[in-house]
């Protein structure tokens, strides 16, 4: 039996207004190379400036995961040669980087809490980007100098799904207290994941392999399976020493399968160096109040509602992974709606159909005012259930959003007169007089035939409620 052993490395674009080192925007650009200038392109002569913002949001990362936010730190320039990176090294923090120490809850695979320790986040340069057109290669610049931060977790995961739960965790965080829009398909948040095995028991890790540059949940899921199995097969066949070595391995997602890159580089390969050309990073007073200004996180936002709302801890897990989940679920309750409804409402009826039509919570088509309004009128007893997911239903394939106006077109509201509903009652009890005395005799469980009776007598508009309390007042 083998345990699993990973640790990620998370690259997070941070959302600033300009990049790291210079005040070229970080925005989408028409034109290759048009957000540059000679900082960027690294012309000789060209000085950086760190850029605040970046230096305020990676702190507030960290005051969102406990971790020490450093007084100083320190850019360091790592040293290697790639056609997108002119100046032939990155910058990054190596020796002394702004955040150590901190820590992400996660679920284990028994679904308990458990916590990941990030051991360290850096501040870092992004490079720019090349491109392959037939025998041609170009380099657009854009994205040089753009902010990272990446964030080394220590190798505390014992499974895919505990990577994934916990790369999932992170992305909320950083879309929660906004640092980064975290979109991975275009790259604002993706992994490196390493990996490895070890007999069950064994006190020393087995040797590392690290997958690079990873932008979806799915395919870090494929890529950990692929490379724990990859490993397994060599320790039982025998070859483990021969075939698992340190190196730097690609995922396929074709293929779902991991291949060579390249040998694990050494620190010692980059000759990282502190950069003369930048002061060290001292963090003021005025810094750490703008970088506290945190609003309430996911885990405190699942106390809240499981302590104050008496919410399942379930679900209050799935209303707070995401935060447009959450602020529309907490407009609901603003705008009156019963908590335990707004919770099935939510998580189950809206979630369900906007899943079906590929939707996500930030574009539904009912907003949270319209779900209110409808769960009004199921707590209030003039629809039923099943007639609210009539009404919800044809909202979403008519784009009409009138609550009132579609119940009265549909026909759904309940009876709850008790004079109308008496009168249904005593037509079926005089209709089944032989089931009525069987009833008093003791068939007690005739009292649902009684009620699917009425309903159907009513044709389904009879308020459930009332006719269940009635029917028990007439037969008593
Ligand atoms: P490097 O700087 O060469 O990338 P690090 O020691 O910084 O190496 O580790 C990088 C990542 O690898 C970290 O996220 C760490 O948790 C993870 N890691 C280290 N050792 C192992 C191991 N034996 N198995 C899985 N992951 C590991
Ligand atoms: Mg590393
Ligand atoms: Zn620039």
């Amino acid at each position: 039996m083998f345990e699993v052993v990973i640790g990620l490395e998370v690259h997070v674009q941070l959302n600033t207004k300009t990049k790291l080192f210079c005040s070229c925007p970080t925005s989408f650009a028409e034109h290759q190379n048009s957000n540059t200038c000679p900082t960027c392109l690294a012309l000789p002569g060209a000085l950086p400036v760190a850029n605040k913002e970046a230096i305020i949001k990676a702190m507030r990362f960290g005051y969102a995961i406990d971790a020490n936010v450093n007084e100083t730190s320190i850019f360091d320039r790592k040293s290697y040669f790639y056609p997108d990176s002119p100046s032939a090294y990155q910058i990054t923090q190596f020796y002394k980087p702004i955040l150590t120490d901190g820590k992400i809850l996660i679920k284990d695979k028994d679904g308990n809490d458990k916590f990941v320790t990030i051991r360290e986040a850096h501040l870092e340069a992004d490079a720019g980007k090349s491109m392959h057109e037939g025998n041609i290669s170009k380099v657009d610049l854009n994205r040089a100098g753009t902010p990272l931060l990446e964030i080394v977790s220590n190798p505390d995961m014992r499974s895919s799904d505990e990577a994934v739960d916990y790369l999932k965790k992170l992305h909320s965080i950083v879309r929660y207290i906004d640092i980064s829009d975290a979109n991975m398909q275009e790259g604002s948040f993706r992994c490196d994941v390493n990996v490895s095995i070890r007999p069950k028991g064994q006190k020393e890790f087995g040797t590392r392999v690290e997958i690079k540059n990873i932008n979806s949940f799915r395919f870090v899921k494929q890529a950990i399976e692929y490379e724990v199995n990859r490993q397994i097969e060599a320790y039982e066949d025998g070859v483990y020493e021969k075939e698992i070595w340190q190196e730097t391995r690609l995922f396929d997602s074709n293929s779902g399968k991991t291949r060579s890159m390249r040998g694990k580089e050494e620190a010692a390969d980059y000759r990282y160096f502190p950069d003369p050309d930048l002061r060290p990073v001292i963090v003021t007073q005025e810094m750490i109040d703008e970088a506290k200004k945190i609003p309430e996180l996911p885990d405190e936002k699942v106390e809240r509602y499981v302590n104050e709302l008496k919410i399942k801890k379930y679900d209050a897990e799935v209303i707070t992974a995401q935060k447009e989940l959450a602020n529309y679920f907490e407009e609901l309750l603003n705008s009156g709606a019963n908590v335990k409804l707004a919770v099935t409402w939510l998580t189950q009826e809206l979630l369900g159909r906007l899943n079906k039509l590929g939707l996500s919570i930030e574009n539904s088509p009912i907003s949270s005012k319209v779900l209110s309004n409808l769960i009004a009128k199921i707590d209030d007893g003039t629809i039923s259930g099943k007639g609210a997911k009539d009404v919800l239903d044809f909202m979403l394939e008519n784009e009409d959003y009138d609550v009132d106006a579609i119940i009265d077109k549909l026909g759904l509201k309940q009876v709850s007169d008790d004079g109308a509903i008496l009168a249904i009652i005593d037509e079926v009890l005089a209709n089944n007089e032989d089931k009525v005395a069987e009833f008093k005799a003791g068939k007690e469980k005739l009292f649902g035939f009684f009620v699917g009776q009425v309903m159907k007598a009513s044709k389904g508009s009879a308020n459930p409620q009332k006719v269940n309390e009635l029917l028990k007042q007439r037969l008593s």
